[in-house]
């Protein structure tokens, strides 16, 4: 549906969601994406005064749900590390037009986080989670975590009501593989749907190798072979993962294959760094600063102008691009801008 309000890139693609990253900081170290070597104990975060308040990532979000936007994700970075977030979740529940509100979390601070959350009207979240043995998650978060914490999580958000829930789980060759099967065996028939997610170029840290991904085909055949699978239609246009539902009726898994099968055709998605830059890709090279805006004492129609401005000029497709030479283009960390 295409309200009046839309704004369409040059490839006519409409804004529908903005992640909003809270944070740049993260209490896990995971090779893929934080890895120790770069983010270690003399990297510089970014500084209080340069974050976005509440107030402010407030009005960013209600100009881009007046441009279109429906869905709004909080993420980082780890979110549930920036302090008191459920009176931001109190603040955007406020603004009307948002259809969905919800969260990714590697859920460490969950078990804790997850009534308040519920209570200030997050309606659901998106739990992380590479592996269900603790010496395979232990060597991929890198401090240690154990699995048992992050189920204590999730059940707590199940609990509180931030369900139905879905799992991501990062799949890299020669580390994770054996986590496909368990992982879709200890969530067939729950609620939580598990989405296998290729391993992907984003930033430069991670030291990308198309040799480590997992290919979502690879994924499917696996437990096809264990449990027979069908497609399932997307339910919108833009959505990320394809799904698949196990014949006997033990519900669903999906896939995001932004790597073998990129899909930026399709793409609605605007993110919004910790610091008030919004990138129209999560492959972006550079950012358009909205934050200096914000701080200039501009009314919130400017906001929304200049929100505009950004999108209509979007005909960003980096998936559709990506050959070996663009792994090397100096793009942004994912902790920075958002997964
Ligand atoms: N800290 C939160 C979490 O762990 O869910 C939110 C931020 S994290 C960047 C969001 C998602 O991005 C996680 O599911 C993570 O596994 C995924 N991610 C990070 N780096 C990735 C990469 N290189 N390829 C694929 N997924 C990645």
């Amino acid at each position: 549906m295409t309200s009046p309000l839309t704004v369409l890139d040059t490839l006519g693609r409409p804004m529908r969601d903005l992640r909003v990253s809270v944070t740049d900081r993260c209490n896990f170290r995971c090779g893929y994406c934080m890895p120790k070597e770069v983010f270690g104990p003399d990297h510089a975060f970014m500084a209080r005064t340069e974050i976005l308040d509440f107030e402010e990532i407030e009005r960013v979000v209600r100009a881009s749900v007046a441009l279109g936007v429906r869905k709004v994700r909080l993420t980082g970075g780890e979110p549930l590390v920036r302090r008191n977030l459920e009176n931001l979740v109190r603040m955007l529940v406020g603004i009307r037009g948002i259809e969905d509100l919800t969260l990714t979390t590697n859920a460490s601070l969950l078990a804790s986080k997850a009534r308040a959350l519920a209570d200030a009207g997050l309606q659901r979240v998106t739990v992380s989670l590479d592996a269900l043995d603790d010496e395979t998650f232990m060597r991929m978060n890198d401090v240690s975590f154990p699995v048992a914490r992050v189920l204590d999580g999730l059940a707590a958000a199940d609990e509180a009501g931030l369900g139905p829930i879905k799992l991501n789980a990062v799949i890299r060759r020669g580390l994770n593989e054996h986590a496909v099967l368990e992982l879709a065996e200890r969530f067939r028939g729950t609620d939580t749907t598990v989405r296998f997610i290729e391993y992907m170029d984003v930033g430069h840290s991670n030291g990308w190798r198309l040799h480590d991904v997992v290919p979502a085909a690879e994924i499917v055949a696996v437990i096809n072979a264990r449990w027979a699978l069908e497609p399932v239609d997307p339910d919108y246009r833009g959505e990320v993962a394809q799904r698949y539902r196990y014949r006997d009726g033990a519900g669903e898994i999906g896939v995001i294959s932004s790597v073998t099968q990129p899909f930026c055709g399709d793409c609605t998605r605007a993110r919004l760094s910790a610091d008030g830059r919004i990138f129209t890709c999560l492959f972006a090279t550079a950012g358009h600063d909205l934050r200096g805006l914000l701080r200039s004492g501009v009314d919130d129609a400017s906001v929304a102008d200049a929100l505009r401005v950004i999108w209509t000029g979007r005909s960003d497709r980096y998936s559709e691009l990506r050959t070996l030479d663009t792994v090397d283009l100096p793009k942004v960390e994912m902790s920075y801008i958002g997964g």
